[in-house]
Order: structure tokens, then C-alpha cells, then sequence
């Protein structure tokens, strides 16, 4: 075969360097690796393509969900953590010192919103905040000199804004990170735009069943270098049976989104035009106010939705508790659909002009499309909906 294989092919066989002869990805349990002799111990502490020697430096399983996530990322090299934030604050901690100022966007996830506000100026790290839809807030907010690195989720939490990943790539001096979660890889891949490191909390779409916490970071070669030895010290390595479950996630990842994304598709349609909402935040349609953006750099919209009640606290609360299919609980990308209601949950550490800026009002709903049947979504979804409308 001369031609490339598609993601869709390659997720299937990604991930099974250590496998020997098993078909399915195999749980390398052991926390330590016997050596052989000195030199062979020597081989194990100082060969990263060796990941046989001591549970928090690497193994197997975690290696091998390494080179699936490379492998669809197009990326030189990926390092696994025991959470997406474990991923975020390595990146952070691990690249940037005091003195070093960062850029990041208004529009993020809570904690990492948290981790830029109270942990960074502790260590001597300034940020400035910009309107991430913005391509040219980022480069004015560039120090030259002394800003180390962009930071962008796209899309991102919870309305589902872009940043345009073509301008943010091409930002010169500091390094640019990006916060893929809601966008997986058989969906956007920033690497392709010239971003440093693309950052996944694997928790979500990726091992993709609401049944591990993992994160991942992917990039060159070389800053995958630096991170992997700060990650030894910071100590928040991913576990073997969450990458076990994140290697068996990425051989379906490519059906489930396009599923998620259909079925979101239909219910986008059907809020639009639901009196009890006031606005709907899906990039499939064109209302989103980035659309043409959307149709650019994400071969799929996703499964995600986020709406704004007419009806504020009161009708949002009542969305969440009547509907019967659709579930409270945090979290996305998984099999069962999943609401959350950003300003009593997610988001409840920020400040109200903080919320505001995130466009997060009392009537906000964020939607995650499972893999139900979409009818019985619409049903369950339109009940609720009539109940308050
Ligand atoms: C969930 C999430 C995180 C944090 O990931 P954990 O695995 O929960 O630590 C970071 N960024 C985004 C966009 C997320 O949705």
C-alpha cells in the first residue's frame, strides 16, 4: 500500500509496541522491572525507549497509549499524566520559570483558569488574560523577551469558542500550547498549524467511557524531552490500567465522535428553535459566530452543545432535573449524555465578572451527546423543555 492510511485505520492498530503476540492492548500492571545485570540497568535508567525500569519514569501500557495518541496527533512524541490538569500544570511548571509571563485566554477551564490566577503568581509568573476569538489580542499581549508562552483552548469551555488555530500557530517568540479536549485528534490537530504542544484531557473523549482520568501532551521530540523530565519529579504519571483504557478508547474514538456529532447536530437544530432558549452555542451551526472558522479547522463539529435558558437559575435547574435520559454530572465525551450547569458546578470558584467575561449566565447548560439513540434524546430533551417553556 503507497498510499497513507487514515487516522480512522491507524487508531485501530496504534499502541501495541509492547504487545507481543496479543491482538488487544495488554495492562502492564508491575510498578518495576527486573534488570538483567548493571549494564542492562543502566539501558533501563537512561533509554526513554526502554519503559522497563521503574513505574514513575514509564511503562509499557502507558508507552504504548503514548505512541496512539503521537501516532493521530502527528506529533514527534507524547507524555501521559494521571489527569488532564496533571497534564496542563507540568506543561506550565515544567516550561515556564519566575520572571517568565504567560498569555492565556479569558475562556477556559475552571481549574486551569485557577491554576494561571493563584498558583502562578506564587512561583513569579505574570499572566494576562486576552479574548481568545481575538487573533490580534495575542499578539499584543506578546512581551518580547520575557513571555514564554500562549496558552489557547479551542474549543473551548463552555461556549464552545474558537481560537483561530492558523493565526495562534504562527504567533513568533513564546511557545503556544493548546488545550484540545472538546476536539480530539480525528477531529483538529493544532501540531499541523505550527502549535508547540497540543494537550488533552484523555479523560474525556479519548478513553472515552467515563471510566478513567488521564492526560496527554504531544509535541517535538525535544520539549517532550523537558516535560518528561519534570513530569519524573512532579509525580503525576498517568496509571497503566487508565492508559489500558485509553488505548482501547482511541480504536473507537473516530466512530463515536461522528455518532456524538450527529446526534448533536439534531439537537442543536431542535434548541434553536425551542422557545425556553434564548441561545444556542454549537459549532455545526450557522449561528455560531464563528462558523466559517469552524468549518475550517474541525473536520467534525462534535458532540458537545452549550445553551442559554430564557428562563435564567430557575429554568436551568429544572432543564437538569427533569430531564429522565440525559444525566447530571460533570464530565464529557463519554457513552451517556451528560448535563452540566457551569455556574453551580464547573465554574463556582469564579467571580461573577469572571463569569461574565466566560459568558456563563445562571441559564447556561452544557449538553455532551452520548451514544443513546437520538430519538430518545429529542424526546427526553423536548419533554424537559416543554415542562418549563
Ligand atoms: C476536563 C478538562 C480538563 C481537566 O482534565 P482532568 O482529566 O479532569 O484533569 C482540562 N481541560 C479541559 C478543556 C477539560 O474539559
Amino acid at each position: 500500500m503507497t498510499k497513507p492510511l487514515s487516522s480512522d485505520t491507524r487508531a485501530i492498530r496504534a499502541g501495541r509496541v509492547h504487545n507481543d503476540t496479543a491482538l488487544a492492548p495488554v495492562l502492564w500492571a508491575s510498578s518495576t522491572f527486573v534488570a538483567g545485570g548493571v549494564e542492562e540497568a543502566h539501558k533501563f535508567a537512561t533509554d526513554i525507549t526502554m519503559p522497563k525500569f521503574y513505574g514513575r519514569h514509564s511503562n509499557p501500557t502507558v508507552a504504548d497509549f503514548q505512541h496512539a495518541v503521537a501516532d493521530l496527533e502527528g506529533a514527534e512524541a507524547s507524555r501521559a499524566f494521571s489527569s488532564g490538569m496533571g497534564a496542563i500544570s507540568a506543561v506550565i511548571l515544567g516550561l515556564c520559570s519566575s520572571g517568565d509571563h504567560i498569555v492565556a485566554q479569558s475562556q477556559l477551564y475552571s481549574h486551569t483558569q485557577l491554576l494561571f490566577q493563584a498558583v502562578c503568581p506564587r512561583f513569579g509568573i505574570d499572566v494576562t488574560f486576552v479574548d481568545g476569538t481575538d487573533p490580534d489580542a495575542w499578539e499584543a499581549a506578546v512581551i518580547p523577551g520575557k513571555t514564554a508562552l500562549c496558552f489557547a483552548e479551542t474549543p473551548a469551555n463552555p461556549k464552545l469558542a474558537l481560537v483561530d488555530l492558523e493565526r495562534f500557530g504562527a504567533i513568533k517568540g513564546p511557545m503556544t500550547v493548546v488545550d484540545g479536549t472538546f476536539a480530539p485528534p480525528v477531529v483538529q490537530r493544532p501540531l499541523e498549524y505550527g502549535v508547540d504542544l497540543v494537550i488533552h484531557s484523555a479523560t474525556k473523549s479519548i478513553a472515552g467511557h467515563n471510566d478513567a482520568i488521564l492526560g496527554v501532551v504531544s509535541g517535538s521530540e525535544e520539549l517532550l524531552a523537558w516535560i518528561r523530565g519534570f513530569a519524573i519529579l512532579h509525580g503525576a504519571v498517568a496509571s497503566p490500567f487508565d492508559a489500558l483504557n485509553g488505548i482501547r478508547g482511541i480504536r473507537t474514538l473516530a466512530v463515536r465522535i461522528r455518532r456524538q456529532t450527529e446526534t448533536a447536530g439534531q439537537l442543536a437544530a431542535m434548541l434553536e428553535a425551542h422557545p425556553a432558549i434564548d441561545a444556542v452555542f454549537y459549532p455545526g451551526l450557522p449561528s455560531h459566530p464563528q462558523y466559517e472558522l469552524a468549518q475550517r479547522q474541525l473536520d467534525q463539529p462534535g458532540g458537545l452543545i452549550t445553551f442559554d435558558l430564557a428562563g435564567g437559575r430557575s429554568a436551568g435547574s429544572q432543564l437538569v432535573e427533569r430531564v429522565e435520559l440525559a444525566q447530571l454530572a460533570t464530565s464529557l465525551g463519554g457513552p451517556e449524555t451528560l448535563l452540566t450547569h457551569p455556574a453551580s458546578t464547573t465554574h463556582v470558584g469564579l467571580l461573577p465578572k469572571e463569569l461574565e467575561a466566560a459568558g456563563i449566565g445562571e441559564g447556561t447548560v452544557r449538553m455532551s451527546c452520548g451514544l443513546e439513540g437520538a430519538d430518545d434524546l429529542m424526546a427526553d430533551l423536548g419533554q424537559a423543555l416543554d415542562s418549563i417553556a
